[in-house]
C-alpha cells in the first residue's frame, strides 16, 4: 500500500517544543513521530510507531534466535510478590502504587523479575525443564525523578526484558553469554556506536552485570575506558587502593589555627602560612575532607554518615547513589548540626568520629558514634591535614590507623581523566553514554525469596539460579535519532527508517504527479515501503519536510521529467544525483536493499 502524505496522520512543526532540550526530543516531536501527554509520557503517531515496530522486530528476532520464548505479563500487578522480595518498599518513590475498589494494593510494573519467577515456579518442577529463557516486550512504569529528553527517560516506556533459569552456576554463565552475544547483534543491527561496560546492579540485586551504552555526549551515564580494554560505568569503578605505609617518624597530631578556612583552597593557603612544610607546599591532596550526609532508606529509617576523602576530589553523587542504594543521601540540616555538636560545620574531622585517645589529648569531647567511611586512598599509615571538630581549627599529621580507624571504605570520589585503571591497563578516559541495555547474573535472590526450586538429577530440591536482561526499546528509538540527526532533521539508518523511500512530486504539472504515482505503485508492488509526498505544497516546504522526516532516500519527480530525469537525494550524506526515469524502479530497489 502506498502511503500518501496528503492524507497521512502527521503534521510537521516549525517550532521546537518548549520542554525539549535534546535534538532527538525536539525532532521526534517536530517531525510528527511522538506527542507529549504528560511529563515522561508520550503517544506514538504512525511514523513513530513504524520505527518502534522495527526496533521491536530486531530485538524479537535476536531473542528468538537464542531460543528465548516470548510471553507477556500484565503491567498492572499485585503487591504480594513485590512485598516478598522487598521491592515494594525498596523501589521507593519510583514505583507507581495504586489501589483497587476493594482497597487492594497494586503497582505498575517497573520490571518483572518477580512475575517471571512465579510463573516458572507454577509450571516447572524438574532440572529436565532447564535451561529456560523467557522474554516480553512490554510497557514499564517508573515514576522517574527527572523525566527528560523525551523517550530517553520516560515514566512510561517500552522494555524488552528477559529472564534465564538454570540449575547451576555454569548454566547461568552460559545463559548470560548467550544473551550478551544476542545484545551485540541487536545493537550492531540498530547501527549504534556502543560500548559494553562493567556495571552495578542497583535495585536489581545480584552480581555480574554489564551495560551496553550508546556513546553520546548527551548521555546521562559516564563511563571510563583504558587503552588496555578496561571499560566500566563510573558507578562501578572500584579504584585500586595504594599499599598501606609506615607511619613511623610522623609526629603526633597538632592543632593549627585556620580562621575562616572552611574550604580546601583557603585551608591549603592557611596551612602554608602558619605551618609550612619543609619538603614542599601543602596541596589539596594532603587534606582529608569530611562530608556529612543523612542516609534515608525507603522504609523511613535514617542515619548520619560522614565520608572522608582527599580534599582535591569531590564526591561523585552518582557513585554515592549507586553505592548506598536503596538508601538516599540528603544534606544535613541545621537541626542535625545542633543535635550533633561533635560535627562542627567546615571543620569536621575523623578524630571526633573515631579517636577518643586523640580527643582526650586535645581535651575535647568523646567521639560522636557517627558512622565514618573513607575513600580507599586513606590507607593505614597515611597522614592528613584535616578538621579538628573545633571552629577555626585543623589538625596536622592525623594518621589513618594510628589516630583514627574508620568504620569502613566507601569508594565514591570522582574519577578523573588520567586516573589509573584499577586493573593496571593504563590511564582512564571519561566519556558519556546512554544506557541501552543491561544484563545481570541475578543468582538465587529472587528464586530464594519466592521459593523457585526444582528437583535435580539426584531427586534433591535445589534453588534455581537466574539472569535478567533488559533492552530499552522506546529509548532505542530516541538514541538512534540522537546519534544520526543533524540540524535539518532526523536521518534514519535503513534498518529503522519508517519508510524505505520518499517520493516527492513537485510543481503543478499533472504529468509529474502521475509519474510519481506510477513509480510509487511499481516500487510498492515490489515490496518497497514508499511514502509519497503528493501534497499541493511548495517544493521548498516539501524538501524541508523530507529532510525533517529523515527517510534515507528521497526521489524528486519534477521539472527534469521532460528530459527523462529524476533527482535522487541521500539524507545521510546530502548527496544529490540524477536518476534516469528509464529503469528508475529497478535502481531504487537496489539502493533501498542497501
Ligand atoms: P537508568 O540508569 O537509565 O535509569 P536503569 O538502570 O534503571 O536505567 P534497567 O532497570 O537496567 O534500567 O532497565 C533496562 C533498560 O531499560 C535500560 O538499560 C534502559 O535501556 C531502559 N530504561 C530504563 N529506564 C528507562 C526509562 N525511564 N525510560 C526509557 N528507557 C528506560
Ligand atoms: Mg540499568
Amino acid at each position: 500500500m502506498i502511503t500518501r502524505l496528503s492524507s497521512y496522520f502527521v503534521r510537521t512543526l516549525r517550532e521546537d517544543p518548549a520542554d525539549a532540550e535534546l535534538p532527538s526530543h525536539k525532532l521526534l516531536v517536530r517531525a510528527g513521530y511522538i506527542r507529549r501527554v504528560a511529563p515522561g509520557i508520550y503517544s506514538w503517531l504512525p511514523l513513530g510507531l513504524r520505527v518502534l515496530a522495527k526496533v521491536e522486530q530486531i530485538v524479537r528476532e535476536e531473542m528468538d534466535a537464542i531460543g528465548a520464548q516470548e510471553v507477556r505479563f500484565p503491567a498492572l500487578l499485585p503487591r504480594e510478590p513485590y512485598e516478598a522480595t522487598g521491592r515494594w518498599t525498596e523501589y521507593g518513590p519510583n514505583l507507581f502504587r495504586l489501589h483497587d475498589r476493594k482497597s487492594g494494593d497494586y503497582l505498575l510494573g517497573p520490571t518483572h523479575e518477580e512475575m517471571f519467577t512465579l510463573m516458572v515456579k507454577d509450571l516447572y518442577s524438574s532440572y529436565k525443564d532447564l535451561p529456560l529463557a523467557l522474554y516480553q516486550i512490554q510497557i514499564k512504569y517508573r515514576d522517574e525523578a527527572r523525566p527528560r529528553a523525551g523517550l530517553l527517560r520516560g515514566r512510561e516506556f517500552i522494555m524488552k526484558d528477559s529472564y534465564s533459569f538454570d540449575i547451576d552456576d555454569a548454566g547461568l554463565a552460559a545463559s548470560y553469554q548467550r544473551h550478551r552475544d544476542a545484545y551485540v547483534r541487536i545493537f550492531d543491527r540498530l547501527g549504534l556506536e556502543y560500548v559494553i561496560v562493567q556495571a552495578t546492579s542497583g535495585a536489581m540485586g545480584g552480581s555480574a552485570s554489564e551495560e551496553f551504552l550508546a556513546v553520546s555526549p548527551n548521555g546521562e551515564d559516564t563511563f571510563v575506558r583504558s587503552p588496555g580494554g578496561y571499560a566500566a560505568n563510573v558507578e562501578a569503578v572500584s579504584i585500586a587502593p595504594p599499599q598501606p605505609t609506615d607511619a613511623e617518624g610522623i609526629p603526633a597530631p597538632r592543632a593549627i589555627l585556620t580562621p575562616g578556612a572552611a574550604t580546601i583552597d583557603t585551608l591549603v593557603d592557611a596551612a602554608n602560612q602558619v605551618a609550612p612544610r619543609a619538603d614542599r607546599p601543602w596541596r589539596g591532596s594532603d587534606t582529608l575532607k569530611n562530608v556529612a550526609f543523612r542516609l534515608v532508606w525507603p522504609d523511613g529509617r535514617s542515619e548520619l554518615l560522614v565520608v572522608g576523602l582527599p580534599g582535591d576530589r569531590d564526591i561523585d553523587l552518582k557513585r554515592l547513589d549507586a553505592a548506598i542504594a536503596p538508601a538516599e543521601a540528603t544534606p544535613l540540616t541545621e537541626e542535625d548540626f545542633t543535635a550533633n555538636p561533635g560535627l562542627v560545620k567546615g571543620y569536621i574531622g575523623p578524630v571526633a568520629l573515631d579517636g577518643d585517645a586523640v580527643l582526650a589529648h586535645l581535651g575535647s569531647e568523646a567521639a560522636t558514634g557517627i558512622r565514618y567511611l573513607v575513600d580507599p586512598r586513606v590507607v593505614p599509615g597515611t597522614a592528613w591535614l584535616t578538621g579538628a571538630n573545633v571552629a577555626d581549627t585543623h589538625l596536622i599529621d592525623v594518621v589513618a590507623g594510628r589516630d583514627f580507624t574508620a568504620d569502613g571504605v566507601l569508594d565514591v570520589a570522582e574519577i578523573r581523566d588520567g586516573d589509573p585503571a584499577p586493573d593496571g591497563s593504563g590511564p582512564l578516559s571519561l566519556a558519556r553514554g546512554i544506557e541501552m541495555g543491561h544484563i545481570f547474573q541475578l543468582g538465587r535472590k529472587y528464586a530464594d525469596a519466592l521459593g523457585l526450586k526444582v528437583l535435580d538429577s539426584n531427586g534433591k530440591l535445589v534453588t534455581v539460579t537466574m539472569g535478567s536482561y533488559g533492552v530499552g526499546v522506546s529509548r532505542a528509538v530516541a538514541a538512534v535519532a540522537e546519534a544520526t540527526c543533524d540540524d535539518k532533521g532526523l536521518s534514519w539508518p535503513r534498518a529503522l527508517a519508517p519508510f524505505d523511500l520518499q517520493i516527492v512530486a513537485t510543481g503543478k504539472d499533472e504529468a509529474v504527479f502521475a509519474a510519481a504515482e506510477q513509480l510509487a505503485a511499481e516500487l510498492d508492488a515490489a515490496g518497497v515501503a514508499v511514502l509519497l509526498d503528493d501534497r499541493k505544497a511548495s517544493p521548498g516546504v516539501k524538501f524541508a519536510d523530507a529532510e525533517l522526516l529523515g527517510i534515507p532516500t528521497t526521489v524528486i519527480v519534477g521539472r527534469g521529467l521532460t528530459d527523462g530525469l529524476l533527482e535522487l537525494r541521500d539524507r545521510a550524506t546530502g548527496e544529490r544525483s540524477d536518476l534516469p526515469v528509464e529503469g528508475a524502479a529497478a535502481r531504487l530497489r537496489e539502493i533501498v536493499a542497501g
